[in-house]
């Protein structure tokens, strides 16, 4: 599936942000680590602290980033090491375009799919756009529908998702289930959030026992929040300060 970048301009000539540096006064840190910020205008986002820097990318407001460095003071701004979502581009930008992320987005609400803990989060890997979970390698552990939907897909891909599950939510949304080892549900079938849709395996391109899981809105891949090695519970909601959803 092709990404899409409709909230990024590359080297966009239209990013001012940073054109006319000002002399701040230390103030106390705005931010602090792992809080998910969004700019406030086009902001680019750098390859070091400082005006000179290398741009990456300018992120647009509604692109929603993860605080993962700083606070660093230099040419007069305070930067922050950010790791933009949805790009997953790390860059720092200056804090005075910052705001704290949006909660509630548009009212969808997911829970987690299983009881585990994640082993590769979103975009932790170039062109992984989904969440991998593990526990302990125990083939048959319950899979569960993240929202209220309708199979739209049950079906097998060798050298993919092996067995997989996309189910269709509300407002454009899908999720997916991969690498599964059995099903318990029907394509075309209505499910509840909650319900035990197959159970985790090791089907297709997997490197061992796991669950890949994705998120998308009208084939838009949405990212998803948490941290590697953290534990997750089947059926508690997945945070929703996060972009799109
Ligand atoms: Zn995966």
């Amino acid at each position: 599936m092709t990404r899409r970048f409709t909230r990024r301009k590359l080297l966009s000539t239209a990013a001012t942000a940073l054109a006319a540096p000002t002399i701040l006064s230390g103030s106390a840190s705005a931010f602090a680590m792992d809080d998910r910020v969004e700019p406030t205008t086009g902001l680019n986002t750098r390859h070091r602290p400082g005006v000179d820097s290398e741009i990456l990318a300018t992120m647009e407001p509604g692109t929603v980033g993860e605080i993962m460095n700083g606070p660093e003071n230099k040419d007069g701004y305070t930067w922050w090491g950010i790791h933009w979502l949805e790009d997953n581009i790390w860059g720092w930008s200056v804090e005075r375009y910052l705001t704290p992320a949006g909660g509630g987005g548009s009212g969808a609400d997911f829970t987690w799919p299983i009881t585990g803990y994640i082993t590769s989060p979103y975009g932790a890997r170039p062109g992984h756009y989904a969440v991998d979970f593990g526990n302990d390698g125990i083939i048959g552990t319950p899979i569960y529908a993240a929202r209220d939907g309708v199979v739209d897909i049950r079906s097998f891909e060798s050298g993919g998702c092996g067995n997989y599950l996309k189910i269709g939510h509300e407002n454009g949304y899908q999720t997916m289930y991969c690498h599964l080892n059995s099903f318990d549900v029907s394509q075309g079938q209505n499910v509840s959030r909650g319900q035990k849709i197959g159970g985790m395996g090791d089907t297709g391109n997997s490197t061992g026992p796991h669950l890949h899981f994705t998120i998308e809105q009208n084939q838009t891949h949405r990212s998803i929040p948490g941290s590697d090695g953290q534990n997750v519970t089947a059926g508690e909601a997945i945070p929703k300060d996060y972009s799109g959803i």
